[in-house]
């Protein structure tokens, strides 16, 4: 008979690492659980399921890139009453990501646009979805480069694979007509296709403003609203009320 090493071994070259690492342990609760050999059979093969799972979703969490790793949790709703607990919590069964709708978050600095796109981002990660969180700057950034390299095709099509897409910061700083035009490709490319999450401090009637070009700032803002839940968030903002220890 073999060893526990070199069956371990065996599961290992299958690629079922994760039963491989366990075994001696499955095997022992197993025995001091005395299962039916089905139901053992049946440990081996979720304890690997699960295990991938795990693996994949911190996998997801790494390459989502946040700048800070916010959850819905540390959200105080005393602190920000112009949206509630339960509006919020209500995303979280997903199906805005199944009827492709974007979730936009409007209004001044420091009022937890960002705190909730990560948060409701997290969530949806944890949930099984593949999420990339980027700011506008970035984004631009990253068509540019693609661009620049003849790419921006390629790179689209990459970025459409996520699930949601959530572009931190829209309209703070005013855009070049060719990043406004990569950014109207990425855009029409996700559009009943994919999520979108939008933090801006811009209203959608002064977005022009900032789409330098209103040719193209009509059609993105058209489909950006379209199949959107828009959240407008008021008050003061969190990190001065912070400051002056109100
Ligand atoms: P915005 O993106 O609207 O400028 P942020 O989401 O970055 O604001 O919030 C600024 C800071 O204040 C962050 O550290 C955030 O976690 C915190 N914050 C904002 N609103 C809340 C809130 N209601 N509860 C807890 N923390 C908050
Ligand atoms: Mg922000």
């Amino acid at each position: 008979m073999s060893s526990l090493n070199q069956v371990a071994t065996q599961y290992r070259s299958l690629r079922f690492s994760n039963i491989a690492e366990a075994l001696e342990r499955l095997i022992g609760e197993a025995e001091a659980n005395e299962v039916t050999y089905l139901q053992f059979a049946e440990q081996l093969v979720k304890h690997e399921m699960s295990s991938r799972d795990v693996k994949r979703i911190a996998q997801n969490m790494r390459r989502a890139g946040f700048p800070l790793h916010k959850t819905l949790s540390e959200f105080d709703y005393r602190a920000q009453t112009t949206v509630s607990k339960r509006e919020i919590n209500a995303l979280l069964d997903f199906t805005f990501i199944e009827q492709r709708q974007n979730l936009v978050f409007i209004g001044p600095p420091g009022v937890g646009k960002t705190h909730l796109a990560t948060g409701i981002a997290v969530k949806a990660i944890e949930a099984g979805y593949k999420v990339l969180f980027v700011t506008a700057l970035e984004l631009i950034e990253i068509l540019e480069l693609a661009e620049i390299s003849g790419e921006l095709k390629k790179k689209i099509q990459q970025l459409a694979k996520h699930d949601i897409l959530a572009i931190d910061e829209l309209g703070y700083l005013p855009m070049s007509k060719q990043g406004m035009y990569n950014l109207f490709q990425l855009i029409n490319a996700m559009y009943e296709h994919r999520s979108l999450i939008i933090t801006t401090n811009k209203d959608f009637t002064s977005w022009h403003e900032f789409f330098f070009d209103d040719n193209v700032a009509v059609p993105i803002v058209d489909r950006i609203i379209h199949h959107s839940k828009i959240f407008m968030l008021g008050g003061e903002s969190f990190r001065l009320r912070e400051k002056l220890g109100k």
